[in-house]
């Protein structure tokens, strides 16, 4: 007995004394006590400035990139732009999270897309093929519209509190954020979708060429948009808007408000003559549009070349071995 008792005291003794131990050990193996926990402290603090500025160095470079891409080979911006824009929201919520909501739409909507697309790519063209183009375009935007603002405005109720009057729930403003999501994605990718339609659509036509002089020349009172004639009435004689810019041209009002609102063109489709887009702003409804359509260009960004440059940006910490 008086042998474990002894046992239980040294080792009493010893625990009550591992802090003088641990002192004698660092002692031993060379550190000074203290620097233990500073020196990793300061490595990691210079690692995080060389992680920032790579961060920086990569955001900056690669807007410049794109800024030149852009103004220097925009059709191929343009369809790198629209792949990607299609691609990788579909990849990350849907193959990697299975978001099914989310997939059902985007196949439903890829659909109806590539059908709108084959149309748009027909040769001849079709004369109500343009009109019809802009047609689901402008539905399209306009119930994206309503589905984003209706989640922009639930975030905004919530935040205020004022949503909680009536309903106190947590899913509230994931609602929100989730409609505001499916508002910016789906107007944003119709957006260029639709310009790659209208530049094919017209440069079939012949009476615009993207790089160049028009191909057919434009009788008078031919809306150069569908080739059909934008004299007052159709060809069942019902009546009809027309539209005339200021360079003269003139235009079915369906046709020219597609390629300008619609379509993101800025020129006159015949004579590339600047349009004043005030023209069409003829009520508040449009300038809000145009709000919204440039807070769509911003989104673009986003979800295309910023999962690029956190790539690129993942890649150079890898390679660079930090972590
Ligand atoms: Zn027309
Ligand atoms: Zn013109």
């Amino acid at each position: 007995m008086s042998e474990i008792n002894e046992i239980l005291a040294t080792t009493t003794a010893q625990i009550s004394d591992l802090p003088a131990l641990n002192e004698s050990l660092k002692n031993e193996s060379g550190l000074d006590p203290g620097t233990e926990f500073d020196e990793p402290n300061i490595g990691r603090n210079s690692q995080h400035g060389t992680m920032a500025l790579i961060l920086l160095g990569a955001l900056l470079g690669f807007q410049l990139v794109i800024l030149y891409w852009k103004q220097r080979h925009y059709r191929s911006f343009q369809l790198v732009t629209l792949v990607g824009l299609w691609l990788i929201p579909m990849y990350i919520f849907g193959v990697q999270a299975h978001f099914w909501r989310f997939m059902t739409i985007w196949v439903l909507y890829s659909i109806v897309n590539s059908c709108i697309l084959y149309l748009a790519s027909r040769k001849p063209l079709d004369h109500k093929t343009p009109r019809l183009v802009y047609k689901w375009f402008s539905i399209v935007y306009k119930v994206s519209y309503a589905v984003g603002i209706t989640g922009y405005s639930i975030i905004m109720f919530t935040f205020f509190g004022i949503i909680q009057l009536f309903y106190t729930g947590p899913e509230v403003i994931e609602l929100g954020v989730l409609l505001l999501c499916y508002g910016l994605y789906f107007g944003v990718l119709s957006r260029d979708f639709v310009e790659i339609c209208t530049d094919r659509m017209a440069s079939t036509l012949g009476y615009y060429n993207k790089d160049g002089f028009p191909r057919k020349h434009l009788r008078a009172n031919i809306c150069a948009i569908c080739g059909v004639a934008a004299n007052g009435t159709n060809e069942a004689g019902e009546q009809q808007n027309v539209f005339q810019l200021a360079c003269r041209h003139v235009f079915h009002n369906d046709c020219i408000r597609g390629w300008c609102l619609i379509g993101k063109k800025d020129i006159c489709p015949y004579c590339k003559e600047k349009v004043d887009m005030k023209e069409f702003k003829t009520n508040p409804w449009d300038t809000q549009q145009q709000l919204y359509l440039s807070l769509l260009d911003g989104v673009r960004y986003l979800i295309v070349w910023q999962p690029v440059i956190f790539a690129f940006v993942e890649l150079a910490y890898h390679l660079i071995g930090l972590e």
